[in-house]
């Protein structure tokens, strides 16, 4: 596929999104956005190998806000980070893609925050639930955290939540999601237990490689 696209608008994304993307000053397509974005809307799971810094939180945060349903107040989409750092950056950047979606609601959940305010908030119902693996595997443990309605699922920076110890906690959850939902992993670099999550857990899996913008 050729990443020389001129603009967010051949890339299939709606009205909406075009516009808040044209507000928040993004002219063009990163090569990753230009390759992720028509096959992720598509509904087909993606395995990226990408860095940071190239775009990739976009790549995957625009597709996915094309399918959630703002009436339906409950997680659509999950978004597994290896760091609480990463997991708030990634739930601040759906916010500002989400300028022009009322009533969107994304909540980052991560191990060390309460769990008094996490469980307010997660009963409050959010649409995008952006997470650490451990903490995540706790909430649906304890069925504080559905998934009965999940859409997409995104493991951000995979290698790096294998090297801290979470592919464990990944894999559960994975086992623990309903069967229909789209995939996409991306991750730096891909280790053989990453390709194995991918044989896995992903279906017809389209692999791409993105260098750094
Ligand atoms: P990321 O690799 O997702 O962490 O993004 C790196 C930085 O690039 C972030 O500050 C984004 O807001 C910014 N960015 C992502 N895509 C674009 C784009 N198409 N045009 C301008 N800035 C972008």
């Amino acid at each position: 596929m050729s990443t020389s696209v001129e603009s967010f608008a051949d890339l299939g994304l709606s009205e909406s999104l075009l516009k808040t993307l044209t507000e928040i000053g993004y002219e063009t397509p990163s090569p990753i956005q230009a390759q992720c974005i028509p096959v992720l809307l598509d509904g087909h799971d993606i395995l990226g190998m990408a860095q940071t810094g190239t775009g990739k939180t976009a790549a995957f945060a625009l597709p996915l806000m094309e399918t959630i349903d703002i009436k339906v107040a409950k997680p659509q989409a999950l978004i597994l980070t290896p760091t609480r750092e990463l997991a708030i950056q990634v739930a601040e950047a759906l916010q500002s893609y989400a300028k022009n979606l009322p009533g969107f609601h994304v909540l980052p959940i991560y191990g060390g925050q309460s769990y008094t305010i996490q469980l307010k908030q997660l009963a409050r119902g959010a649409h995008v639930i952006v997470g650490t693996p451990g903490r995540v595997m706790d909430h649906l443990e304890r069925k504080t955290l559905n998934l009965d309605n999940l859409k997409t699922l995104v493991l951000d920076e995979a290698d790096e939540m294998l090297r801290m110890g979470f592919i464990d906690d990944v894999e559960w959850i994975l086992e623990h999601t309903p069967e229909q939902h789209q995939t996409a992993l991306f991750s730096a670099t891909m280790p053989e237990q990453i390709r194995r999550v991918d044989q896995k857990h992903l279906v017809d899996t389209n692999e791409l490689t993105m260098k750094a913008a």
